[in-house]
Formats: structure tokens, sequence, C-alpha cells
């Protein structure tokens, strides 16, 4: 790592910080020749997956893009940012061993899990993702899952 100002490659770490998932780590460094600080920020690449779309072609999986799909689902919610981080670590934590799936099978895993943080978002998500059409589906939806 170079420093910013001098461009020296001798840094030393002076302190580190790990976030309470354990999955990314902050260090504070210090130039060794002209004592400029700076911080360099590490990530665990959780999950390193293609995504099969609906017309079957492939996409790299972007954390960020099913995040924002989810916070959309829960606009207006009381749902704390933290659940969903913590729901989007656990489910790459679940996909680490595959290389690939379907934008239909990862809809599923966040409704099972969106099911037990929040009511309003789990049918919000699910209408979105299972394409209801009008109040028909909805109203069989919610008879469905929760009569
Ligand atoms: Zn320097």
């Amino acid at each position: 790592m170079f420093c910013p100002q001098c461009w020296n490659p001798l840094t030393k770490v002076i302190d580190s910080r790990i976030n309470e998932n354990g999955t990314n780590i902050r260090r504070r460094r210090e130039c060794e020749k002209c004592g400029r600080r700076f911080t360099t920020f590490e990530q665990i690449e959780l999950v390193n997956i293609n995504v099969i779309k609906s017309d079957n072609e492939l996409e790299r999986y972007d954390r960020q893009k099913l995040e924002e799909s989810i916070l959309i689902a829960c606009n207006k919610r009381n749902v704390e940012r933290e659940l969903i981080t913590h729901m989007l670590n656990k489910l790459e934590n679940s996909w680490w061993w595959i290389k690939e799936i379907s934008t239909k099978e990862i809809g599923k895993e966040v409704l099972n899990e969106l099911k037990n943080i929040d009511q309003v978002a789990y049918i919000r998500y699910a209408s979105v993702h299972l394409k209801f059409e009008d109040i028909k589906d909805f109203l069989e939806f919610i008879q469905k899952e929760f009569f």
C-alpha cells in the first residue's frame, strides 16, 4: 500500500477495526517516511456467483442491487437497516459453494427472510417478485400466507 502523499511503499498499521459482522476491516496506516496517515478498507468477498435472470441471461451477482430491491419493499416501514445487512450476509453465506443462482431462487430466499422481519415489506416484495397483476392476486397470496 503506497502512501497517498509521497508514494513511499512502507506504511505501518496503527489501528485496526473489524465491523460487527466480521466481514470488513478498516486499518489506520501511517507512512514511515512522511508521517501521513490514511485509512484502508478490506472486505471479504462473500459471493462470487452468477445470477440467472428470467430471460436466461447471466449476470454477475450484485449485492447492492439486491439490497436496493429489498429497501424499496421496506420503504417507510420500521425495518432497521442492520436487519437487512444481516439478512444479506446470511443469504450470501449460504451461497458460498454455488456458482449460479436464479433470480427466482433469490427472490424465494429473500421472501423467506422478509416474512419474519416485516409483513408489509414481505407482501410488497412478493407482489413484485411473484408478479401480482391485480387485487385478486394480492388477496389470494395474503389468504394463502396469513390465514
Ligand atoms: Zn509518505
